[in-house]
């Protein structure tokens, strides 16, 4: 068994997409080529410390390394931060110090980014005059242990809150982000967590920051069934590199992965054993095609099998060797956001925690629970009735299609 190391959130969401890319990049360190994207979301991200750095009013932490800001004895006053404490022109001298041309494809993309981040830039400092955030960490590195699971992250912005809280906030270059990735944003859990654990003050909001339309999309925090969905699939991935369980995910992904030549899935077949191979793929195709056809037919048979009954009123139909039963199954659906408002208010929406149909079957069947919220909850179900079936002869049964 290998040790798990700390896990960011783009290491988490590597080995969910393929555990074999994460070994090439975290235990193989194998480097990336340079994509002009990345540079300039880089670019940007150092321009925005330098611009953000000077506004910090640190907030007491609870313990732990990484202390990358000033403390509270160190900040002097809020004087050295009055407006303008960076001019446009020493935002610009900034960024023409933090540009690099690494990744790019040509002159021309890169001119086109470096003029983006010029205008990004501006216009986000214009913005900044007129309303000064008050962060209390700017690209801090945080780490935390998350019941027993080692995290850690470089936290874009930390700001406080009107009411005393705190609010995290992460930039984003891309061309496009909405509040839905706000609300799904598996990086924003995480930094929710790591602020958690290392500082006092509750997070009352996650933001992440459209650069290119200067739109925060502001969410509130998440609650405890999000993080512990998060938690659960970050024990799945903690094991799994645990266990050295590496093996390749093919996808959409692999069109951007650089280690394609090392990769089995893109292996080529040695010359001896194509022939060989060619002739089992071509029968297996054949195969599938047949079953295809097969799976087809039954169910247009199962179908007509199912007419006739209904219309006879009959359940057994003799063939020559055997006879048709024809059977029932009956199971009852329960839509999870139905109940959950119920559960909560009687403050039970643990019991629904990972989210099964079964366990809401299990409240259902339990006599402890109050009657009446039972038969609340009962009426959230659905019952689901479908025909189906079995074939008898020789004194067997087999089940056989829908
Ligand atoms: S090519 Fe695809 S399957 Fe292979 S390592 Fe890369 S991402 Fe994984």
């Amino acid at each position: 068994m290998a040790l798990a190391p700390p896990l960011s959130y783009s290491s988490f969401r590597t080995y969910l997409e393929c555990p074999l890319r994460w070994k090439f990049l975290y235990v193989d360190r194998l480097p990336e080529v340079p994509r002009g994207y990345f540079t300039f979301g880089r670019v940007v991200h150092t321009v925005l410390e330098d611009l953000l750095r000077p506004l910090v009013v640190p907030s007491a932490r609870r313990a732990g390394p990484g202390e990358s800001q000033r403390t509270l004895d160190e900040w002097r006053s809020g004087a050295e931060a009055k407006a303008p404490w960076m001019t446009r022109a020493e935002l610009l001298a900034a960024y023409d110090r933090a540009w690099t041309g690494e990744g790019y494809g040509s002159a021309e993309e890169e001119a086109r980014y470096r003029a983006l981040g010029e205008d990004l830039l501006v216009r986000y400092y214009d913005q900044l005059l007129d309303e000064q955030p008050k962060p209390v960490a700017v690209e801090e590195h945080l780490e935390a242990r998350w019941d027993g699971i080692p995290i850690h992250g470089y936290i874009d912005r930390i700001d406080r809150t009107p009411a005393g809280g705190l609010e995290i906030l992460d930039y984003k270059t891309s061309r496009e982000l909405s509040a839905e990735d706000a609300k799904g944003s598996d990086q924003l859990s995480l930094y929710q967590v790591l602020v958690e654990s290392n500082y006092p003050e509750p997070v009352e909001g996650l933001t992440l920051y459209h650069l290119r339309s200067l739109t925060p999309h502001r969410v509130p925090p998440r609650d405890r069934r999000h993080l512990t969905h998060l938690y659960d699939r970050l024990g799945t991935v903690s094991d799994g590199i645990r266990a050295e369980a590496y093996e390749p995910s093919p996808g959409r992904h692999c069109a951007r992965c650089d280690f394609r030549a090392l990769c089995p899935e893109f292996r080529n077949v040695p010359a001896a054993d194509q022939v060989r191979l060619r002739q089992l793929v071509d029968q297996f195709e054949r195969l599938r095609a047949e079953q295809d056809r097969l799976d087809d037919e039954m169910t247009r048979a199962a179908e007509e099998l199912h007419r006739a009954a209904e219309e006879l009123g009959v359940h057994r139909l003799p063939g020559t060797r055997s006879t048709a039963l024809r059977r029932r199954e009956e199971t009852w659906q329960y839509s999870l956001d139905a109940v959950r408002p119920e559960l909560e208010a009687a403050g039970l929406a643990e019991r629904v925690a990972s989210g099964r149909t079964e366990e809401v079957r299990r409240l259902v069947r339990d006599p402890a629970l109050d009657p009446e919220l039972r038969r609340r909850v009962a009426e959230t179900g659905a019952r689901r009735v479908r025909w189906y079936w079995e074939l008898e002869g020789n004194g067997e049964r087999s089940r056989t299609s829908d």
